[in-house]
């Protein structure tokens, strides 16, 4: 998550939170035999093998911690089965300009390709400066190879799209890019699930909708996943633009940021953007409460053939 910026807008959103359950701790609820199947799989202790290779160094944009960061995701995905490549482009932010490396791996849907549509998760990858960044953000990268992982096996209709963003800390760069680049994609998206921080220290599971799509159908939708698989969640009031997802929003495409609520950063996690944001301050259920809302929610948003 980048720092407040002047033009960064926040709105509050009316919101009514399903009722907070301890995390790992599911009411009465029926998951599929798939969503069973991603709950069972998603584990943090994995996800925090991942975060612990990836915290070796500061990943920041145009360094060589970074490339040593997506050199690892690249060998996950492809030991994985997935189509990986780095995609460079020319960014240009509000902080600053340049070229970013994404890290795009793709896996094709089920469905015949007219009726084909796309799911875009995304992680940033780089971290601030001076710090290795492990919630901020290998938790939400290792998050995403860790869904990778869980989805062996498990087909859906559309193609999903993982995306590890370069450039973030330096105002969006990777995600704007993007989505500037590959605009002709943005009909067929259902969404774009964004996971940024997910591993606070005392942190909670909790996700805001985009400011520009994020409508009560969106919401309700979310709430009814949460409520036929017992996972629990809450839903911001506030809405922001201090992630990736924003990118994506602004392009129309229905967003949903998982993390840090854009009030409760310092307060969930003391240690964001210092020296300090390393391995040993992940809490393991925070993660793994993220990690299987995301990947029952992925799940749904794969097999969907319209938005909400
Ligand atoms: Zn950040």
């Amino acid at each position: 998550m980048i720092m407040q910026r002047v033009s960064s807008s926040t709105t509050a959103f009316p919101t009514t939170a399903v009722p907070a359950a301890p995390i790992g701790m599911p009411r009465a609820a029926t998951p599929s035999a798939q969503e069973g199947v991603l709950i069972d799989r998603m584990k943090a202790s994995e996800t925090i093998e991942h975060i612990t290779v990836l915290n070796a160094s500061p990943r920041t944009w145009r360094t060589e911690g970074y490339d040593v960061g997506a050199k690892y995701v690249i060998d996950q995905m492809t030991a994985l089965g997935w189509e990986v490549h780095i995609e460079e482009l020319p960014a240009s932010g509000f902080m600053a300009r340049g070229i970013v490396k994404n890290v795009i791996a793709t896996r094709p849907g089920t469905a015949v390709a007219a009726d084909r549509k796309l799911v875009v998760a995304g992680a940033h990858l780089d971290s601030v400066k001076n710090g290795p960044g492990a919630n901020d953000n290998a938790s939400g990268s290792a998050t995403l190879l860790e869904l990778a992982k869980a989805y062996e096996g498990i087909d859906t209709a559309n193609d999903i799209k993982l995306i590890w963003f370069d450039g973030e800390e330096a105002g969006l760069l990777g995600s704007t890019a993007y989505a500037k680049a590959h605009a002709e994609d943005a009909p067929r998206t259902i969404a774009m699930v964004n996971m940024d921080m997910v591993g606070s220290i005392h942190g909670r599971v909790g996700y805001d909708l985009g400011l520009k799509t994020g409508t009560a159908a969106v919401s309700d939708a979310l709430k009814g996943v949460q409520l036929r698989t017992g996972l629990t969640a809450v839903e911001y009031a506030e809405r922001h633009s201090r992630s990736d997802h924003a990118s994506f929003d602004k392009a129309g495409i229905p967003a949903i940021d998982f993390g840090v609520s854009v009030k409760g950063v310092e307060q969930d996690d003391p240690y964001y953007h210092s020296p300090k944001d390393t391995v040993d301050k992940i809490n393991p259920q925070v993660l793994e409460g993220y990690g299987d809302l995301i990947a029952v929610t992925i799940l749904e948003l794969a097999n969907r053939s319209t938005r909400w």
